[in-house]
């Protein structure tokens, strides 16, 4: 029953805004227009649509004695002095500087464009409002090129009664052009309606307004007593967008997903002795989490669509060996798999493990990296495409054009954060015309269950939420830099009775150069005050024979103390390693630390993470690292650095660059995803298709829908 459909007589004389073009409005013409398309508007329903980002409260004045550096205020007070002087690093480009005071405070104005005009208008003893963004500079309060007016004190001009929107714009269109264009557009809708998007009866029953009066309001916001609720994000008219910005996205992860479940994808059939027989030649049981898991993905297999299961698992969970549990009966039922991992370190370690575990089962494991050239990779390309090569284990070279699959069953991602969806799908068309292969997603990033919802709603999800029996947590500290002779000394006897360590070495700059000089560096230094110890250095510049050649002797005990970038980040396994030190940790995400420090604690030896640090630390790095230091759960470690860093970093590209939220904020909007998901699952109905799409078209647009399937 659709409860929802209004009685017509009472529905708004309503039109269809889509077909209007913006140039129908007064004052666009051919530039606007253009400007405005650089926009993504076109017509004035995207006109609608486009949001104010921000609003900027000129409705008040705030006393300068209470203004917080960061905060954009109004401010009226009178010029004490200015003057022009020159910016001394020799460039001979003038500084206007006046001082305003209110009798709260003092506050700086500064200029560094300026005309004569301008000059003239801030000379002593004005009186002026002006407005911008507060900053503390040496202790001192300042606002730099502010908006500012010159007024007779005896007639002060009006304050705005209303919030000032502020939208996204674009080179050439400025904020006062767009927002005219809106109050235009806003008299249009007082007029005319537009038609709800929305089931009527879900509004009600979570009291949020229609579609028409929350665009007004938005637009154009009137009620006093909502300036606070409007500044938090929390108005009712923004927090319906905001639930239909994620409802959005959800529906189209959801549309994706039905797609590809139409798609033909190999037929497995799960195969209980060759399962049996790798459990038998393991050295240890499966945890309950990792059988769990398996199982998941096993009954994936027995549904005649595309596996796509996301596996979350702590950084040594054991999701290698549920990985390759996974491999056998897609191996059995005629089909190649192929694991592709970040780094050839990481899949050097793959092909090791996978060799161990499947040769003897018959199985032919065949590895593919970038350092393959000629005959060689000839022989191994020819192998993948004749079918000979079953497991087939590499990095960004299994997806190159030059490599073709005999019979792609199964792709399995490690490290998924590390790969773009792009790279993924590149991957994908290797199963052939018409075919979606099985996909197994790894990741030790943990995804809070209300995120999954939003960003991750076309995966299946599987979490290995247990380590393996006998791990001991690691023992964190933060060492500060005048310790570093101490720290030495602790190394040096770790190794003299038998252990090993890990170095690392972090960098502010995204430059990986720079990165490896600085280990490069770090590596000399300690072979001078560690002569007795073999030392050796890991980083991603060398060649990936090399890197295998020392981890390879850093696995068996010949290399005592490895000093590493942040290479080493993902996946090497060596139990004895029970120190690691990482240098400047505050350079990292807390998750990358967490990561990191996942490579000691593998053996039953009690195990240090020590994080050496600058002297003179802010209080903020050190509440940060405390975290680290006081937690072992790459979930609640998650969570805060969600809180710290913002989604996009915690998870990589996934939302910021290709989901792209145009208002919602994933961490500030986190109550709205219960109803985000209702909402979607309710519009799922086969009968809400016209609002389904409405809803697309004005959040994600028909191309972001529907196209690049997985
Ligand atoms: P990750 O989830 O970080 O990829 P791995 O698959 O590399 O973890 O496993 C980490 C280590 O734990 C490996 O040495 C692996 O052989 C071992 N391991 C995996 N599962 C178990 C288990 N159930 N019991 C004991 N050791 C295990
Ligand atoms: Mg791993």
């Amino acid at each position: 029953m659709r409860s929802h459909v209004a009685n017509p007589e009472k529905e708004p004389m309503s039109r269809d805004w889509s077909r209007e073009d913006v140039s129908t409005l007064k004052g666009v013409g051919p530039k606007i227009q253009e400007k405005l398309s650089r926009l993504g508007l076109q017509n004035k329903q995207q006109m609608l649509f486009h949001l104010p980002l921000r609003y900027e409260d000129r409705t008040r004045i705030t006393p300068i004695g209470s203004l917080q550096p960061g905060q954009r205020a109004l401010i009226e007070g009178d010029i004490l002095h200015s003057a022009v002087s020159f910016r001394p690093q020799g460039r001979s480009r003038r500084v206007l500087m006046a001082k305003l005071e209110d009798g709260s405070g003092f506050l700086a104005l500064r200029f560094f464009n300026f005309n004569a005009g301008q000059q003239n208008a801030l000379k002593q003893g004005r009186r002026i409002r002006c407005f911008g963004e507060a900053r503390l500079v040496m202790g001192a309060m300042e606002m730099a090129h502010p908006e500012f007016d010159v007024f007779d004190p005896d007639t002060p001009p009006p304050l705005n009664e209303h919030l000032t929107p502020v939208y996204p714009v674009t080179e050439g269109l400025h904020q006062l052009g767009l927002r005219k264009l809106m109050q235009q557009l806003i008299a249009q809708l007082d007029q005319q309606g537009l038609p709800e998007t929305l089931p009527k009866s879900w509004l009600e029953q979570q009291q949020l307004p229609e579609v028409s009066t929350a665009l007004k309001i938005l637009h154009n916001p009137r009620d006093q007593q909502d300036v606070a609720l409007i500044q938090a994000s929390r108005h009712p008219a923004q927090q319906r967008f905001i639930i239909e910005e994620l409802t959005a996205h959800r529906i189209s992860l959801l549309h994706k997903r039905e797609q590809i479940n139409a798609m033909n994808s190999p037929s497995i059939r799960p195969d209980a002795d060759l399962q049996q027989a790798l459990l038998d030649s393991l050295e240890f049981e499966l945890t309950a989490a990792q059988q769990r898991v398996s199982h998941e993905v096993m009954r994936d297999f027995t549904r005649q669509q595309p596996m796509m299961r996301l596996i979350q698992g702590d950084v040594g969970s054991g999701k290698t060996v549920v990985a390759a549990l996974a491999a056998l009966p897609v191996i059995a039922s005629g089909y190649q798999c192929a694991l592709m991992a970040p780094t050839e370190i990481l899949a050097e370690q793959h092909v090791q493990n996978f060799t161990r575990w499947l040769a003897p089962l018959g199985i032919s494991v065949v590895s593919l990296m970038g350092a393959d050239k000629g005959k060689k990779r000839a022989v191994k390309e020819a192998q993948i495409k004749n079918g000979e090569a079953q497991m087939v284990i590499g990095t960004h070279a299994l997806f190159q054009a030059t490599v073709d699959f005999h019979a792609l069953g199964l792709i399995i991602i490690d490290e998924q954060h590390r790969f773009g969806v792009d790279q993924r799908q590149a991957l994908q068309r290797k199963a052939g015309d018409g075919v979606m292969p099985h996909q197994l997603i790894m990741t030790a990033t943990p995804i809070p269950r209300t995120l999954a919802m939003s960003v991750y709603a076309d995966l299946d999800y599987s979490q290995i939420d247990e380590l393996p029996p006998g791990r001991t947590p690691v023992n964190t500290s933060i060492i500060s830099e005048s310790k570093r002779a101490q720290l030495i000394e602790r190394v040096q006897s770790a190794c003299d009775a038998g252990q090993q360590v890990y170095w690392v070495c972090t960098l502010i700059e995204e430059s990986e150069v720079l990165q490896c000089e600085a280990a490069e560096q770090t590596f000399e230094n300690l072979r001078k005050q560690m002569p007795g110890i073999a030392i050796a250095l890991v980083h991603g510049r060398m060649k990936a024979a090399e890197k295998e050649q020392i981890i390879s002797e850093f696995k068996n005990g010949k290399v005592q103390l490895l000093v590493a970038t942040t290479v080493i980040e993902v996946g090497v396994d060596v139990p004895n390693a029970s120190i690691m030190v990482i240098e400047n940790p505050e350079r990292l995400g807390l998750s990358q630390i967490h990561q990191l420090r996942g490579r000691v604690g593998r053996g039953r030896k009690q195990s240090y993470c020590l994080l050496l640090v600058k002297n003179d630390i802010s209080r903020q790095v050190s509440q940060r690292l405390e975290i680290i230091r006081n937690h072992q759960d790459g979930f609640i470690i998650a969570e805060k650095d969600l809180e710290i860093r913002g989604a996009g970093e915690v998870l990589g590209t996934r939302q910021t660059g290709e989901v792209g939220f145009r208002i919602v904020d994933l961490l500030r909007d986190k109550r709205h995803f219960g109803q985000a998901e209702a909402l979607a699952d309710l519009l799922m109905q086969p009968e809400y298709k016209t609002e389904r799409q409405k809803l697309l078209d004005n959040w994600i647009g028909r191309k972001a829908a529907y196209s690049d399937v997985g």
